[in-house]
């Protein structure tokens, strides 16, 4: 027998648990809640309902109304990819518009404005666009979009138990790749997938930006963060079809997560968040970086006066 402490361990410990007790991961994760004994059921699907309604207007925010970046270096890609996506796109349409809206809740993070955290606010576009979007092509009701939050948290807690989500500590690969496992997880539990088959998703995210580094020019969650949460999204859709179409990885899940903490901690400090290399140190990137220092400074100075 497993207990509820327990589950949470590893991932074939959560599916033992969720395969002992003929549960979800998003009920496992409502129970673990419920566990912590500061809320009851429905106050926690209510704190979850409220979630998804910020993740929601930040998806229109970022699509509907002209964002710019308080440091002016980014807004309205989001827009215009989401545009576009009516114009036979390479990758589809469906594609098109989930890495738009992916994009459109960073872009809002970019000029201050409301976001959920997914896991971080660097990877926050991924999980609404991915969900938000597909549940529009599917129908899903909020109820159901309020499941696949659960598992999608679920999944998040996993890595962040057993490795980590942050890009200080494991690169890129920590936030936005986290990110897009959770997204995966997370459609293909909605789509009647078994808690396996949603770490499967997940694994496979992680195992394809395995290694990608933490490098944010200027040190603003900017460039590369916004085209990385279209990617994530793009990973998270194109993982979970190939989980539900039958394909596994061939490394299962618990050793993906402890892979991904290894090749973490083996990156120097210049890929984790340091912008002190990778695109952050490109000769663009240090002009950028000395433009919004500039910048910046006669701001601090306008405040002085
Ligand atoms: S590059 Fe760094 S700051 Fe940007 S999303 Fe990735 S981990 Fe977060």
């Amino acid at each position: 027998m497993i207990s509820l402490t327990d589950a949470f361990e590893s991932g074939s410990k959560l599916c033992s648990f969720c395969a002992q007790e003929k549960i979800t991961l998003a009920e496992a994760m409502i129970r673990r809640e419920i566990a912590r004994g500061e809320m009851t059921r429905e106050e926690i699907l209510e704190e979850m309902k409220k979630n998804l309604l910020v993740m929601r207007e930040s998806v229109r925010s970022g699509l509907e109304d002209y964002i710019e970046s308080v440091s002016h270096l980014s807004g309205g890609a989001a827009m215009r990819l989401f545009r576009y996506a009516k114009y036979d796109p390479f990758c589809g349409s469906n594609t098109c518009r989930v890495a738009a809206s992916a994009m459109a809740v960073v872009e809002v993070n970019a000029s201050m404005g409301q976001i959920v955290a997914a896991p971080t606010a660097g990877a926050s576009g991924i999980l609404p666009g991915v969900l938000l979007e597909c549940g529009i092509e599917r129908n899903w009701t909020d109820e159901q979009l309020i499941q696949g939050l659960f598992c999608a948290g679920a999944v998040g807690l996993l890595f962040a138990e057993n490795a980590t989500i942050s890009g200080a500590d494991g690169g890129c690969q920590a936030e936005t790749g986290v990110g897009s496992a959770m997204a995966a997880a997370a459609l293909v539990e909605l789509s009647g997938g078994t808690p396996e088959d949603a770490l499967n998703a997940a694994a496979m995210t992680i195992k394809n930006i395995l290694g990608l580094v933490c490098d944010p020019v200027a040190g603003l969650v900017e460039c590369p963060c916004i085209k990385r949460n279209a990617l994530g999204a793009a990973n998270a859709l194109l993982c979970a079809d190939m989980t539900l179409c039958g394909i596994n990885s061939l490394i299962p899940f618990d050793e993906v997560v402890a892979t991904m903490l290894t090749v973490g901690r083996d990156m120097r400090k210049e890929y984790r968040e340091t912008a002190m290399g990778g695109l952050a140190v490109t000769p663009t990137g240090k002009q950028i970086a000395e433009k919004v220092k500039h910048f910046q400074e006669i701001e601090r100075r306008n405040e002085t006066f």
